[in-house]
């Protein structure tokens, strides 16, 4: 059976805990979208790691961990990533690297930094790994994919016919040093090197895994409002990171996804630029910040500190809605023991009118919270294992948000390790 771990917001929902925990069970992880620009923090008994491109299923001696050919893939990157998990003593994982992925280029990680000192003030507070000049090369049509890395002579000839296009802008947009088509070759056969034990026929071996009932795991990055079609255009990332594009990002038929599996946090937090309806400041923030997810709200790639917010029920319903779920995770939820009142975002107002529907970015950047305060249930929850055993408040607050995005919460993380989880 296949089964996809998604986002329902702006991503750090806590996709790699969820990931990591499923893949006990799992044979294959797939990361289908996405690259290098966010990381998932996992615990476990090997320790605490920050994974931005390797799938949160490496952890296990059973799983084959599969990057698919809708990731950027940034092969220096994966490579560091292997050898820091081996070096941390975790068995070798078994890696394989779609033949169709397309390559994060050092070329895109410069363009990406050159185009936010460009706009300044209005950057989009990129992470700048690339991602957004690399997707938009694969969709123009001049990216590398990996399969022709393996073609010598198409290789010659696309390097210079790439520094060509790319010298343009670098002369007379960026006024930076030129591409020299030699250099790139070399950089070409260097990923050529590290990545050639891995590359396989990604559709095909899934093909064979799902005919012989395999389980699968699709491994989401971000979350439902960073997508570029459906989220908060244009602060969005530049890649579907919704369930459906699981399917073309792996390479297999949409019909396999059985599951979705839509992680949500029991509070909100988002990176980057952008609207953000129920954000919060000043002190309340910074000390959910602070007792945030594990040792803090700080993102996994940049350290940098997220905004924080109250749970959206807007957002989170859209959210789940977007991914098609079947089920949710309602993750972080102990960090909340601090609070006498949780305030929850239950509607927008919009020019004087409350909306429940999630709209468009320019009505967003317009939307005020409508808050609704439930009490908390101050004390710990951490180490409990079933849910009737949860405070009362707390179970209120979980049914409460359950009943507001209308899909089922099926399991509740209390804590970050592996087997903090309780079944609903
Ligand atoms: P991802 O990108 O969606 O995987 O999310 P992140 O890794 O950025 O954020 C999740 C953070 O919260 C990580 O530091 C996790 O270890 C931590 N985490 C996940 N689930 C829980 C939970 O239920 N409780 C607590 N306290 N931390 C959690």
């Amino acid at each position: 059976m296949v089964k996809a771990v998604v986002g329902a917001n702006w991503g750090d929902e806590g996709k790699g805990k969820i990931t990591d925990m499923l893949a006990e069970k799992a044979d294959i992880i797939v990361r289908f979208q996405g690259g290098a620009n966010a990381g998932h923090t996992i615990i476990n008994n090997y320790g605490k790691f920050a994974l931005h491109t390797l799938p949160s299923g490496v952890f296990y001696h059973h799983t084959t961990s599969v990057i698919g050919n809708g990731v950027a893939l940034d092969i220096p990157v994966l490579f560091k990533e292997i050898q820091s998990v081996i070096d941390q003593g975790v068995p070798a994982p078994k890696i394989l690297v779609s033949d169709r992925a397309q390559i994060v280029m050092s070329y895109h990680k410069d363009f990406d930094a050159y185009e936010e000192e460009r706009l300044g003030g209005k950057s989009f507070g990129s992470t700048k790994s690339g991602i957004a000049p690399f997707y938009s090369d694969k969709y123009a049509k001049v990216g590398f994919q990996v399969s022709e890395l393996f073609d010598d002579e198409l290789l010659k000839e696309k390097v210079v016919r790439i520094a060509e296009l790319k010298n343009v802008l670098l002369k007379h947009l960026y006024h930076k040093p030129a591409i020299n088509p030699d250099e790139l070759y070399d950089e070409l056969q260097d990923y050529k090197k590290m990545v050639e034990p891995y590359v396989c026929d990604v559709s095909l071996f899934l093909d064979h895994a799902i005919r012989e009932d395999r389980e699968i795991l699709l491994e989401g990055q971000l979350g439902s409002l960073k997508d570029p079609d459906h989220g908060i255009y244009p602060m969005v990332t530049s890649s579907s990171t919704l369930a459906a594009y699981g399917a073309i990002g792996a390479g297999i038929p949409p019909y396999e996804i059985k599951k979705v599996i839509t992680v949500c946090k029991a509070y909100s937090s988002a990176v980057g630029a952008g609207a953000f309806v129920s954000e919060i400041f000043g002190e309340e923030a910074d000390e959910l910040r602070r007792r945030g997810g594990d040792g803090g709200e700080f993102g996994a790639t940049t350290g940098r500190p997220r905004r924080m917010g109250w749970f959206d029920c807007v957002a989170s319903k859209y959210g789940c809605r977007m991914q098609g779920t079947t089920d949710v995770a309602f993750t972080v939820l102990d960090v909340l023991g601090y609070l006498d009142e949780i305030p929850v975002c239950v509607g927008y107002d919009i020019n004087g009118k409350v909306t429940t529907d999630f709209p468009t970015t320019h009505l967003l950047e317009k939307a005020k919270p409508v808050l609704e305060t439930l009490p908390g249930w101050k004390c710990d929850i951490r180490g409990i294992k079933e849910y009737d055993k949860l405070p009362e408040n707390c179970r209120r607050y979980i049914e409460f948000i359950e009943e507001q995005i209308g899909y089922p919460i099926t399991m509740v993380s209390n804590g970050p390790g592996r087997e903090d989880i309780i079944y609903k």
